[in-house]
């Protein structure tokens, strides 16, 4: 029997549906669905696993915190050992349901006797080739003789799937041991750092502050701008606008040359010189293309799905069920550049009788020679994110369509034309000052047509010769200020990190997604929270190389060394081993104020706001009945104030600046699992909630959630 091991499950299936034609049999050894099929003599069986199935850690006997000094962590021994499946397939079995526990490492030793073939199918990347390396070791425990071979494909269709198993090659060792480092250097970092930073603030169990080799670099990213945004000192100034019109009464706008004035009367003084006519010194013209934009990679779908409200994670989320649905091709990608062999002519083609894409599909094949864009980066893995089948609309869920959408919208725009926008730049006199006034305006749509993601506004400028005399119909002094730069969106954060070398594809929006769940930043754009400004000042001074990207981005690329095969897994583990010691004994010696700072980054954290008694001045602040273990909001001034409010049970709290709209009183944000961050009013007679259900109505607040 040969036996095929993907990476999903789903991706099993569709797997063996290509290559099995028809008469497919499913069977479920130890929990886990087993697709079976011949062809010809050959018996074949394809299983899905659930991404890694082994992950690593330390042996027991460092497993408590405080008896285990972190340093020991640095070269303690690491062993691979099976994840633990959480969840449970429920069968229903007549009245009664059983669980079944699903064991991929069972399955995979109980399918070994009868293996004369292994044949890895996982994803063609770092992580795809350390998976199927995994379950080969799984197998080779109780089958040391059957031979191993690999099948590498982009996209999930039928002619990728039967190319890819017609021409099966070699596992890639160096690729898998480079995702092993991987694996190493986060677990020795991860563990030691997060434990000895918890530890000195006392934070522990399941408060406990991870500190890791890429979040913690990421974090800084975002506690520096904050800093920025809370050191910004703003800078008034002024504007001077006419309003001026042409004999025929065509009226456009103009701005004086200096555009800000930072002296308010300079600005009035021009303001009053402004008189009833103006005098066009001179017109240029100027055609600019812009050009299509490069095809997606995984950060650039990123990007663009974050502009139309999707988080990272969900985006990565919705094109790999795309991916393993045959949709798209692969989503974890850096490449900008098609290779010829996908067809992007073909690819075109087969939207010419979708409802939503003909018109798009049309334009494209009725070119005389399709031109693809191209980005900057360009790799051979894997090709751009590609629309591999044609959807309809009705067969996917809103927000998958909503993705669908914008990649088969984007492949289409690659292989358009550019657009062209005329601007008009017109050199205007009046009373002795000079304005500009500039207009532009899309004179060809090009790719724009189908891309209404892509916003461009025309501003009117009429047609204007030197000399003309125009009427000023209007004028104004506008105040204005010079703002702060601009928090990070989750998109914006994750281009920051690609420039940066932090993290991989596969990995950043995890990231943003862990520093989210653990309470160092929320909302979108990301805000740091007190413990996240205090966890990364005392970083900062104690231990500079944990926080700056440098050595992360430096680590990534001696994992490429390995993948490339210059460098070992051993070499390049000990190597950061030697980074993390140095790093260690500065953190060490700052050890009590670092223990202090982060104490009272905490506390701040749990100040909900002033206490609503007028005649107190404690801070309402979050706490923990020591009888109950229950959670609740008191004062500070407690005992000479009881004022209290009760609080929901379970998730994260975070406290905002926001007070009730209904009634004043502070509100404070619910963030669980798997749902939408929420925001509550801490007044359970709250004219806002609902009367038959007081206790925890909770009113809808933020419009963007932070998830
Ligand atoms: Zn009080
Ligand atoms: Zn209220």
């Amino acid at each position: 029997m040969k036996l095929i091991i993907s990476e999903k499950e789903i991706a099993a299936r569709r797997i063996a549906k290509i290559l099995s034609g028809d008469g497919l049999s499913e069977e479920k050894i130890c929990g886990v669905p087993v697709y079976g099929f011949k062809i010809g003599d050959e018996d074949y069986k394809v299983m899905g696993l659930r991404g890694h199935i082994m992950q690593v850690g330390y042996p027991k006997e460092y497993a408590n915190w405080v008896k285990v000094d972190p340093m020991e962590l640095i070269t303690a021994r690491i062993e691979k050992v099976p994840i633990k499946e959480k969840s449970i397939n429920k069968k229903a079995t007549g009245k009664k349901s059983t669980s079944v526990r699903v064991d991929y490492v069972k399955a995979l030793k109980k399918m070994a006797d009868d293996t004369d073939e292994i044949i890895i199918a996982t994803d063609f990347d770092r992580e795809g080739e350390l998976i199927g390396y995994d379950a080969w070791q799984v197998v080779k425990e109780k089958n040391s003789i059957a031979p191993v071979k690999r099948a590498k494909f982009s996209a999930i269709t039928p002619r990728d799937i039967n190319e890819a198993f017609a021409k099966l090659g070699k596992v890639d060792l160096n690729l898998a041991f480079a995702g092993r480092a991987r694996q190493d250097i986060d677990l020795i970092w991860g563990a030691t750092l997060t434990r000895f930073i918890s530890l000195a603030s006392f934070q522990i169990w399941d408060k406990y502050l991870s500190v890791g080799r890429v979040q913690t670099p990421t974090l800084t990213l975002i506690v520096d701008r904050e800093a920025e945004i809370k050191s910004f000192v703003t800078i008034p100034y002024w504007v001077v606008n006419v309003k001026l019109a042409t004999k025929s009464g065509q009226e456009f706008e103009a701005t004086h040359k200096k555009k800000r004035f930072l002296k308010k009367d300079e600005a009035h003084k021009v303001y009053n010189i402004i008189k009833d006519n103006g005098i066009v010194l001179g017109v240029t013209e100027k055609t600019r293309k812009l050009t299509p934009p490069a095809p997606f990679n995984t950060t650039s779908l990123i990007v663009s799905a974050n502009a139309i409200g999707f988080t990272a994670a969900r985006t990565i989320s919705i094109a790999e069920n795309l991916y393993m649905n045959g949709y798209i091709s692969y989503p974890r990608t850096d490449n900008t550049v098609y290779p010829s062999s996908i067809g992007i002519g073909e690819i075109a083609k087969m939207f010419d009788k979708s409802d939503e894409f003909k018109e798009m599909s049309r334009e494209v094949t009725s070119q005389e020679k399709i031109v693809a864009s191209r980005g900057k980066k360009r790799s051979t893995d894997h090709p751009p994110i590609h629309p591999t089948a044609v959807a309809e609309k009705k067969n996917l869920k809103s927000d998958d369509w909503k993705l669908y959408e914008l990649i088969v919208r984007r492949f289409m725009c690659t292989l358009l034309p550019s657009a062209e926008v005329k601007s008009i730049m017109a050199d205007i006199d009046i009373g002795g000052e000079l304005f500009k006034a500039n207009g532009s305006n899309i004179i060809k749509l090009g790719w724009t047509k189908f891309y209404p993601y892509f916003k461009h506004e025309d501003v009117f400028i009429p047609d204007l010769e030197a000399n003309q005399i125009l009427t000023v119909s209007g004028k104004e002094i506008l105040d204005k200020q010079t703002k702060p730069p601009s928090r990070y969106t989750q998109g914006k954060l994750v281009e920051k990190m690609e420039e940066l070398g932090l993290g991989t594809k596969a990995t950043r929006h995890t990231i943003i997604q862990n520093l989210i769940q653990r309470g160092y930043m929320h909302g979108n754009p990301l805000t740091p929270s007190e413990k996240a400004v205090a966890v990364i000042k005392m970083l900062k001074k104690h231990a500079e190389k944990i926080s700056s990207p440098d050595m992360t981005s430096e680590l990534e690329m001696y994992m490429d060394g390995i993948a490339g095969g210059d460098q070992t897994k051993e070499e390049v583990v000990d190597k950061s081993r030697e980074m993390l010691k140095d790093v260690m004994v500065n953190l060490k010696n700052g050890k009590e104020e670092i223990s202090q700072e982060i104490k009272d980054g905490i506390k701040k954290d749990l100040i909900v706001g002033k206490c609503m008694d007028k005649s107190c001045d404690g801070n309402l602040i979050i706490r923990t009945s020591r009888k109950t273990k229950k959670r609740f909001i008191g004062c500070s001034a407690y005992p000479r104030c009881t004022n209290t409010f009760s609080l929901p049970q379970n998730g994260l709290i975070l406290t905002t600046e926001q007070k009730c709209k209904h009634c004043g009183y502070p509100v404070v944000r619910v963030i669980r699992k798997g749902r939408k961050p929420w925001d509550l009013c801490i007044n359970n007679i709250c004219p806002g909630k609902d009367a038959n259900n007081k206790k925890f109505r909770y009113s809808k607040g933020s419009k963007k959630p932070a998830d």
